[in-house]
């Protein structure tokens, strides 16, 4: 085996990585300084991600309440033009 890909260190992230994996990813680990320090950055670059995901999940939430405010008159807006072609 290898070193370790960026795929399985993800999933050991994740803990979808079966128990075989992680303890080969673990022992794996313990021998190589270099997958521990590339796990590191990885476990960091997540973090960041998930920091980031939740402040665009906030702004997701803000958009959508001020969307359903403004909706409605773009709704009625477009019925209306709806209603012009209709009757053409
Ligand atoms: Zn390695």
């Amino acid at each position: 085996m290898g070193h370790i890909s960026e795929i399985e260190m993800g999933r050991y992230l994740d803990g979808t990585l079966s128990m075989l994996g992680r303890m080969m990813v673990k022992h794996h680990l313990s021998n190589c300084p270099k997958c521990a320090k590339e796990l590191e950055e990885l476990k960091k670059d997540r973090d960041d991600l998930k920091m980031l995901s939740g402040l665009i999940g906030e702004l997701d939430d803000a958009d959508t309440k001020s969307f359903s405010v403004t909706s409605e008159s773009v709704t009625s807006y477009f019925n209306t033009e709806n209603k012009e072609e209709d009757e053409t």
